[in-house]
């Protein structure tokens, strides 16, 4: 089936006891258990296991052609998770453009405990010299944050097969909408569901979906259940309700991002627009060849350097200034400021996470801005 169906049906069970064409929530905690020891519902104690977080599960593997996936309270909870299920002394290859939050998980409390580089994942020779023996994991974002440089996923997942090596993507800013890495070879995404997968900026969490059952997910599992950081039932109902408009929602948001970047590109006052979706994005044939559509997330830069991008954003009345990505509501943010002192991001960046507002709104306000 399209992902369009799956979304409203994967993740709905309709409840037999009352008819109820919506899946209840279920709050209970603890399950009831027969004499002879047994759980005749399957389900014991709800961080195991809770009918809310399986349906949210199942409808997570099929919107990325995965075989399973688990649920977790966060991004960054599902990210250490994978880090928490790696064998110590591994190292992993990260991106030199990656979520900050993660990239600062990873030399926080993963110092000494895993080897990390953060290289440009997409300079095949680098990516090359960069393997070491003990290499065990190539983490992948793409289009990343907030410079939305684009990996090409088929290519690093043909050199990492020749030496045993796995390869996890961090899908949160291209959704399965736009681009399903297990389908290019991949053997695990990863999700903010926080951001396009909630879509109302009101609800956090996290997912991983994995192409194959095997000794690698039963310890993601593990850490999941004996870690803890999971979903509560009523986080799984609010975001299997979410799920059945992503598709449309996403389709709302690529078509005024593109727009909107289209617009600022021949703008004077802008320095430069990084979409994966325009023609001068330097691997806007990569993105074509791996994306269907190319996502909500744009940045640019304003001439002027970092005094004149922060007088832009307080010019904006329609835009909303903040941090996180996609709602329904458009957001921007000076990304350098939020990312700390160690960022590499150019201080004249603004990072659009683009909403479903109608685009002549937007593009009015951002002319006013301007100008
Ligand atoms: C937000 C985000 C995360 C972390 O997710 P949280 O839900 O905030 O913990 C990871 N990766 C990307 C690309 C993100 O945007």
């Amino acid at each position: 089936m399209k992902i369009e169906t799956i979304a409203i049906h994967a993740g709905n069970h309709n409840d037999e006891n009352t008819g109820a064409v919506i899946q209840p929530i279920t709050m209970s905690t603890t399950f009831l258990r027969e004499a002879d020891g047994s759980y005749p519902s399957g389900y014991i104690y709800s961080r195991s296991a809770n009918p809310n977080r399986t349906q949210l599960e199942n409808v997570l593997a099929k919107l990325e052609n995965g075989v399973d996936a688990a649920a977790f309270s966060s991004g960054n909870a599902a990210g250490m998770s994978v880090f928490q299920s790696i064998k110590p002394g591994t190292h992993i290859i990260c991106p030199d453009d990656m979520y900050h939050g993660l990239r600062n998980q990873l030399k926080t409390l993963f110092a000494g405990i895993l080897e990390f580089d953060f290289i440009d994942t997409n300079n095949e020779e680098l990516l090359r010299s960069y393997i070491k023996p003990n290499t065990g994991l190539i983490w992948l974002e793409t289009p990343s944050n907030p410079l939305l440089k684009i990996t090409d996923i088929r290519m690093v997942v043909a050199i990492a097969r020749e030496r045993n090596i796995k390869v996890a993507v961090d899908n949160t800013f291209a959704t399965p909408v736009c681009q399903q890495p297990l389908a290019l070879g991949a053997d695990l995404v990863m999700h903010s569901s926080t951001k396009y997968f909630g879509g109302h900026s009101d609800l956090m969490g996290g997912a991983l979906i994995t192409a194959e059952k095997n000794d690698w997910w039963t310890k993601i599992r593990q850490v999941q259940e004996m870690g803890g950081a999971i979903p509560s039932p009523m986080d799984c109902y609010y975001l299997v309700r979410s799920l059945k408009t992503l598709p449309y929602r996403v389709k709302g948001h690529v078509h005024n991002a593109q727009l909107l970047s289209e617009y600022l590109e021949k703008h004077p006052k802008i320095e430069s627009v990084m979409y994966p979706g325009l023609s001068s994005h330097p691997q806007h044939e990569i993105a074509k060849s791996q994306m269907s559509a190319f996502g909500g997330m744009f940045s640019f830069c304003v001439n002027g350097g970092a005094d004149e991008a922060k007088r832009l954003i307080s010019s904006l009345g329609l835009f909303t200034v903040a941090t996180s990505l996609g709602g329904v509501e458009t957001l921007i943010e000076h990304r350098a400021s939020v990312e700390g002192p160690d960022t590499k991001t150019p201080h004249n960046l603004l990072r659009v996470s683009v909403g479903l507002e109608h685009i002549d709104d937007l593009i009015a306000d951002i002319a006013q801005a301007l100008g």
